[in-house]
């Protein structure tokens, strides 16, 4: 047997291992439960994979991806591990097989579906074998509160009690102290030591940027920043996504839609290729992302608000798990306040209070002047870190400004027409009424008359929307559910009567994008190449993308992005040397070794 040590070495092919994880797998390897909070890309998964091979009998994994088990399982074997999977995407005789190969010892790892734990048949398989760990994968599932809640996860606590000797680590990227604490009641965790990494991803760059035209500004992003690059682009609604899509293709872009709307196999299908081609972009509602753990993403884009920080967060943290540079854009602004102001009215009184508190963690990491990563990390417990330097407002620090004026002018619009004419109206017709303009609507009536009108023509349109969005951000003004018509909160009347000030956030609407771009450090597939070695590193990339169609699995399983550049620059001419570089183990080395080592003296040749 391995030491975990050897074992990441040997297999995995990686130098040294993360922060966190050799104390993670230490405590698992000997026997103790481990509740790990990780952020996305942080490397959860070596943390059951190298217990599961250094510990006797088999490590059992319940993950809710079903869609993705094939992929995982095709990723360790290429490793040299003896993996398989059990869901409902098998036939009968693949099932068997599968079984077969779980009772006669020959599996190191077995991937479940949670809903497989529910058939008693199931549980008589485990209760045969020899498991050498559960791995509970997406652990935040059990949480109702949160957005995931699969109901089959709460039947994971009789693991425990099936089989106590057997150690147990539930993994997660959720980690509000709420999640945190009712992974650790629903599952039984309360013994389990409690490791919590930190959650800073540095090598992604947050920018979120007002809206004014979505599309133009998602183009003009792609196209000076990530060009042929692999990304997710995130919208609300399943029509956008088809209407974003079919945009970016008509202005060249290789791009597929994805959403709950389409049939599985076309689903599938986009899924499929997303993972498999290089620099194909997915426009997809939230359905789409999780547990993809495809490496060169390198953007995530968002065209709508998304409901909550951790939502904001796990998104965004899809992007750059191999480590290189990559972007989380976000384009904001005031109709994604009314409408997600609006849906937070729906459900329940319970429901409701969430979503409220929710969307205004949002609306807070949207408006805030200050550092968003610090900000991001504070919202997950990590306080009192230094503005990071890698995200918009620390390289443009955004103007803040005494809005405690134009916020009267707001709202003495409204409330104006709701005391004088018992009337209600939107965004639109309020700042009519400020800009003095005679529109139909405002003579039809008579909203010329009113002592407001006109008194805002000192600021613009989109200045006065700037205004009124963040006045709803931060609870000053409400819309109301059915209509959208503004109305007056509880706070609004300090602010009226000059008892609160309101600081804004000067918006930029032609934010400081150039200068980011300008830096190789947002390029990652052009980053850190010497000259030379980037024909190699393409002739390596066409080489493995040959070999990944032939054996028909995503290219990153054959080698990472960042293994092929190293191998490019440092282009070794022995076995032995190859072997040292990150992410070539001892099966991909004795696999593949002889082909890179001939495509690296074509290159030369
Ligand atoms: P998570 O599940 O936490 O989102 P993964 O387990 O998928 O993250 O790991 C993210 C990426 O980092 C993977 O591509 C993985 O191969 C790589 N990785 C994990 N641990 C190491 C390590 N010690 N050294 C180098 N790469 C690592
Ligand atoms: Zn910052």
């Amino acid at each position: 047997m391995d030491t975990p040590t050897e074992a990441l070495h040997r297999v995995f092919g990686y130098d040294s291992f993360r922060a966190g994880q050799q104390e993670i797998i230490d405590h698992v390897v000997g026997g103790g439960d481990a509740l790990v909070l990780m952020p996305t890309g942080g490397g959860k998964s070596l943390c059951y994979q190298i217990p599961a091979l250094v510990r006797p009998g088999v490590g059992v994994v319940i993950s809710p991806l079903i869609a993705l088990m094939q992929d995982q399982v095709d990723a360790l074997r290429a490793l040299g591990v003896r993996a398989g999977f059990l869901n409902s995407t098998q036939d009968f005789g693949e099932r068997q097989l599968v079984e077969a190969e779980f009772l006669a010892g020959e599996l190191d790892l077995l991937y479940l579906a949670p809903e497989r734990l529910r058939v008693e048949a199931t549980m008589r398989l485990l209760a045969k074998g020899d498991i050498s760990v559960f791995a509970i994968d997406e652990a935040h599932c059990v949480s109702q509160w949160g957005h995931d809640f699969r109901p089959d996860y709460l039947a994971l606590s009789e693991l425990h009690e099936r089989w106590p000797e057997v150690p147990r680590i539930a993994l997660t990227a959720t980690a509000t102290p709420d999640t945190h604490a009712e992974i650790s009641s629903r599952l039984g965790l309360d013994q389990a030591r409690h490791f919590v990494a930190s959650f800073d991803r540095p090598n992604i760059h947050y920018r979120i940027t007002s809206k004014s035209e979505p599309k133009r500004q998602l183009l003009e992003f792609l196209r000076t920043e990530h060009p042929d690059e692999s990304g997710i682009v995130y919208c609300l609604s399943r029509s956008s996504v088809d209407k974003i899509a079919e945009f970016l293709v008509d202005n060249g872009i290789a791009a597929v839609p994805y959403h709950a709307g389409l049939d599985a196999r076309t689903r599938a299908a986009h899924q499929s290729r997303f993972l498999r081609e290089d620099g194909l972009i997915v426009v997809a509602t939230i359905a789409f992302g999780m547990g993809i753990d495809k490496p060169d993403v390198r953007f995530v884009a968002h065209l709508d608000l998304p409901k909550s920080v951790e939502g904001y967060y796990q998104e965004t943290g899809r992007a750059g798990r191999d480590g290189l540079p990559a972007t989380a854009w976000m384009a904001y602004g005031l109709q994604d306040v009314v409408q997600h102001r609006r849906m937070a009215m729906e459900g329940d009184d319970a429901h409701r209070r969430r979503q409220v508190l929710h969307l205004d963690a949002m609306l807070a990491l949207c408006e805030t002047v200050s550092c968003r990563r610090v900000m991001l990390l504070d919202y997950f417990g990590q306080k009192g870190s230094e503005p990071c330097g890698n995200c918009d407002t620390c390289q443009a620090a955004p103007e803040s400004w005494d809005g405690t004026v134009p916020a009267q002018k707001v709202l003495s619009t409204v409330y104006r027409l709701a005391r004088e004419r018992r009337q209600k109206f939107g965004v639109g017709q309020v700042v009519d009424i400020l800009l003095g303009k005679k529109t139909a609507k405002v003579l039809q009536h008579g909203h010329d008359t009113l002592t407001v009108f006109g008194v805002g023509a000192d600021l613009g349109n989109a200045e006065w929307h700037g205004v009124v969005r963040q006045l709803l951000a931060q609870g000053l003004l409400a819309v109301e559910p059915d209509h959208g018509a503004l109305v007056l909160t509880d706070d609004s009347a300090a602010v009226l009567r000059g008892q609160r000030e309101v600081r804004l956030r000067r918006d930029t609407l032609r934010p400081a994008r150039a200068k980011v771009a300008a830096s190789p450090k947002t390029r990652a597939a052009a980053a850190e190449l010497p000259a030379e070695a980037a024909p190699v590193f393409e002739r390596l990339r066409a080489w493995r993308a040959g070999v990944a169609k032939e054996q028909g699995v995503p290219a990153y399983v054959i080698f990472h992005d960042a293994t092929l550049r190293e191998i490019a620059s440092r282009a070794p001419s022995t076995l032995a040397e190859l072997g040292t570089v990150n992410g070539v183990g001892e099966n991909k080395l004795a696999k593949y070794g002889e082909q890179v080592l001939e495509t690296l003296a074509d290159a030369e040749g």
